[in-house]
């Protein structure tokens, strides 16, 4: 017997409902804030991700899973944006439209130590506005992500913001994020002494306590933010708060990867524990000319499934299935029958499922009950005879003979 590799899951058919609903939800509001779906693969360059995510990330340094062949490295997706950029380059996407605004849902990869709310398989609904630098539509990312989880009746979530600046802003920040742990840096742990060399800002994203010790000690400010990235943080909390979407500033906030700059944010909730982030995004205003292509402003997010479906503690409840008509066939001439009739039914919209295992009528009511059948149809020779049916109805435990040129009218109504 093969089991599945760690850190992966099986949805099992108990457990779909929740997902499709939570995917069906997250479509919709993506229709109604005008967002296209995009689809690319699962498995790009590994390079994309070395230069889009920063060659010191955890991810790129820990994370991948690598494939190598003869003459590349190629990797798992471990987000979707770097790809979606690619593909937006890819289909001169920057050319014919411009403007896009894209969603996407999917499996991503990551390499990680497996525990509740963190996998090496888990799926992520995201979305990237690629092609403007307006604060408004910074506004309408984040009013999108919250709309989800509204939509979801999920509750008991925090938005938090920070703006990152320009890239000049963000350098000024690390600057002074190092100058201000000079005389700590013996006391964080191994991993932050070398993001203090290649990644500083990431030392604010350590979960280690003594590290988180040093950091609340630290003064944070905004000071390092240029007029223009002010003026655009300014009208993004203006937005925000002109729409009702609650947010708190959190200048520790900083979202490890190389590409973003400006606003980010992160939508976390307490009744997850250590991984309590349900989603986070923010702006990438520099990554479609790194990969190649022009100057333009774009911003993204992405949730992660598994994270949500387990905030939404009660699941999120089974869209309402169709009824279920399941068949009973007494007997081989009434199985072949049965077949037929089941197909009819099929072709005018109604749920229906047969007893294909010969069972005895007291087995075979047994498996309708199990499969939650509202009807049960029985079809012995003596029914077959008169062009007849028996309509079980499983709530009123009525039971009635219905011509079959009568079924389909019968069960529909
Ligand atoms: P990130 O790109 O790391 O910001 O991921 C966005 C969201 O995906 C996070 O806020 C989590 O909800 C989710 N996520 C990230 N990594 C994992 C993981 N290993 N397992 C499950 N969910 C994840």
């Amino acid at each position: 017997m093969f089991n599945r590799i760690p850190g992966t899951k099986d949805i099992l058919p108990a457990e779909i409902s929740s997902w499709q609903t939570l995917e069906s939800t997250a479509r919709s509001v993506f229709t109604d804030y005008n967002y296209l779906e995009i689809r690319t693969p699962v498995i790009e360059n590994a390079s994309l991700f070395n230069r889009t995510l920063g060659p010191a990330t955890e991810i790129v340094q820990k994370q991948m899973f690598l494939i190598h062949n003869q003459e590349d490295i190629y990797a798992l997706r471990p987000e979707g944006t770097a790809s979606i950029v690619r593909s937006y380059l890819e289909n001169s996407l920057d050319k014919t439209a411009g403007f896009v605004k894209l969603y996407y849902i999917g499996p991503m990869f990551r390499f990680e130590r497996p525990q509740k709310g963190r996998l090496r398989q888990f799926h992520h609904i995201g979305a990237e506005a690629i092609g403007s630098l307006s604060a408004s539509l910074d506004v309408e990312i984040i009013s999108l992500a919250d709309r989800i989880l509204k939509n979801c009746k999920i509750s008991g979530y925090r938005i938090k913001l920070n703006s990152l600046g320009c890239p000049k802003d963000k350098q000024a920040f690390s600057q002074g994020l190092k100058n201000a742990l000079q005389q700590q840096l013996p006391k964080l742990c191994p991993d932050c002494q070398n993001r203090s060399k290649h990644n500083v800002l990431r030392i604010l994203d350590c979960k280690n306590e003594a590290c988180r010790e040093i950091l609340k000690t630290l003064e944070l400010q905004q000071e390092y933010l240029c007029p223009d990235c002010q003026n655009h943080f300014a009208a993004v909390k203006a937005g925000l708060s002109s729409l009702g979407i609650a947010f708190e500033l959190d200048y520790r906030l900083v979202r490890g990867l190389d590409y973003y700059n400006q606003t980010v944010f992160e939508i976390s909730h307490s009744g997850l524990g250590s991984q309590d982030a349900l989603g986070a995004g923010g702006r990438y205003n520099n990554l479609v000319q790194e990969l190649g292509g022009p100057q333009l402003g774009a911003i993204g997010f992405a949730f992660g499934v598994e994270r949500v479906l387990l905030a939404a503690d009660k699941g999120l409840g089974q869209a309402a299935a169709k009824k279920l008509a399941y068949l009973i066939p007494l007997g081989a001439s009434a199985q072949s029958a049965g077949l037929k009739i089941l197909d009819t039914l099929r072709k005018s919209g109604i749920r229906a499922d047969m007893d294909y295992a010969n069972k005895s009528l007291k087995g075979a009511m047994r498996s309708a009950n199990d499969a939650q059948a509202e009807f049960v149809l029985i079809l012995g020779e003596d029914e077959l005879r008169k062009n007849t049916i028996a309509v079980k109805d499983m709530k009123n435990s009525t039971q009635k003979e219905v011509n079959l040129d009568n079924l389909i009218e019968e069960l529909k109504c």
